[in-house]
């Protein structure tokens, strides 16, 4: 049986879909996680504790539970187990992406600055020290965030000279909180400050083997993203964009894999598009995060995380192609800071024609931290539909059906 390494985050939600994945393929999967864990679907010598901030102490330790215990592959599923994945993978002589490259796609700054050289469009960009007084002759509207957080975290648009210094304060305060602080070390002292990119934005879903990019997935981002933070709330998949748009989409996108050396695995970009071209925000050396791959399925019905895990067993996935069937999610976003008490709505939600699923994942109790400062969602909701306006339709339907009680902190 095929064995794969599997890098999970701690706050991962996607554990069983890739347990499930390989469940169904019949692989054997060991799961690496920062702190030893005692996951009920897994044997004991299916579990491994790895330091992911340090890769190259990981790499050694894979690589001594590969002599007794053969691997075929590993899988990342986040931006810092990227780039331990990388590590390992070189380790153990699997195709794999530089620790470089996937060190760029984790650091913003670098990130811009290799897109950049490699003649892939971008927003004008600063990295600022975050010690330092506000910088001067910045060009408004622009975005400021950190370099290395996800979802969209301590993501602020600003308009004026004001804006910018409360938005380096805000940025300054999520990075000093000493989770965050402790996995980004230098990269916590800094902030980018780049020019805000009008345009429709979309998210790209693709896979990469020896270099070639394949699209799995091309999403519409339908509500306008304007700021002054950017919730991701609605992807819906195939694109409306015309074909000509589509595909420049694409080949921005191998540009900037290309720039960024990413060979191998998956990628999620989002890009934005407007009439001077096509802009790359941001590309990733992982899949799409929360519950969104459930959206996508391939052939016969394979979900992205068994597309991932045979890829990284090396079989081949070139011809594998999505369902024509228009799908979205929509992350739920959190309406304002306090406390859980109650959700409303539940079933009228799961009523709306063309709706598969609502998944709730915000528990009563929780403390909920809207963005900038939060990064989670209260849930995703998941439609399928004769046409792509089908879909986005059931899911604001669906979503003015939800409710959420939230008491709110004095
Ligand atoms: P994260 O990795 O936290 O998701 P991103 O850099 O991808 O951070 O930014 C999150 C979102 O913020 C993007 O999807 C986009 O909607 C918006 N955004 C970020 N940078 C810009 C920019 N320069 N211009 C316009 N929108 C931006």
């Amino acid at each position: 049986m095929a064995r794969v390494l599997l890098l999970l985050p701690t706050t991962t939600y996607r554990n069983r879909d890739f347990l499930t994945a390989a469940s169904k393929l019949g692989v054997d999967v060991v799961v690496a996680s920062e702190q030893p864990s005692t996951m009920e679907e897994c044997h004991p010598e299916g579990l491994l504790t790895l330091d992911f901030k340090d890769p190259d102490a990981a790499a050694i330790q894979a690589k001594a539970f590969h002599a007794k215990h053969p691997l075929d592959g590993v899988v990342p599923v986040d931006d810092d187990t990227a780039v331990v994945a990388a590590a390992i993978a070189e380790a153990l002589s699997f195709p794999h992406n530089s620790r470089e490259s996937a060190e760029a796609a984790r650091d913003k700054s670098r990130m811009r600055r290799l897109l950049d050289a490699g003649g892939v469009r971008v927003p004008s960009f600063r990295s600022v020290s975050l010690d330092a007084p506000a910088p001067k002759g910045i060009r408004y509207p622009a975005v400021v965030k950190p370099l290395f957080l996800s979802a969209s975290r301590g993501v602020i648009r600003v308009n004026d000279e004001a804006d910018l210094g409360a938005a380096l304060s805000r940025v300054a305060a999520i990075l000093n909180e000493p989770d965050v602080k402790a996995r980004g070390g230098p990269l916590a002292r800094q902030a980018l400050v780049e020019d805000f990119v009008p345009g429709q934005e979309v998210a790209l879903e693709g896979l990469l083997r020896a270099g070639s990019l394949k699209v799995l997935a091309l999403f519409d981002k339908p509500d306008p993203l304007e700021g002054p933070f950017f919730e991701e709330t609605i992807y819906v998949t195939p694109s409306r964009l015309a074909a000509a748009i589509q595909e420049e989409v694409a080949e921005t996108a191998s540009s900037a894999a290309r720039a960024l050396g990413l060979r191998e695995g998956p990628v999620h970009a989002e890009l934005r598009v407007n009439a001077e071209g096509v802009s790359v925000i941001e590309m990733a050396a992982r899949s799409i995060g929360g519950l969104c791959a459930r959206t996508l399925r391939f052939g016969a019905g394979l979900s992205l995380e068994e597309l991932i895990l045979e890829h990284a067993l090396g079989h081949g996935v070139e011809d594998v192609v999505r369902e024509e069937r228009p799908a979205g999610v929509m992350m739920i976003p959190i309406p304002g800071a306090g406390i859980l008490e109650e959700v409303r709505g539940e079933k009228e939600a799961r009523a709306v024609p063309g709706i598969e699923d609502v998944v709730i994942t915000a528990h009563r109790g929780k403390t909920l931290v809207p963005l900038p400062e939060g990064s989670s969602y209260l849930g995703f909701l998941f439609a399928r539909g004769e046409t792509a306006e089908a879909v986005e339709r059931s899911l604001r339907e669906a979503h003015a059906n939800l409710e959420f009680v939230i008491r709110r902190l004095p």
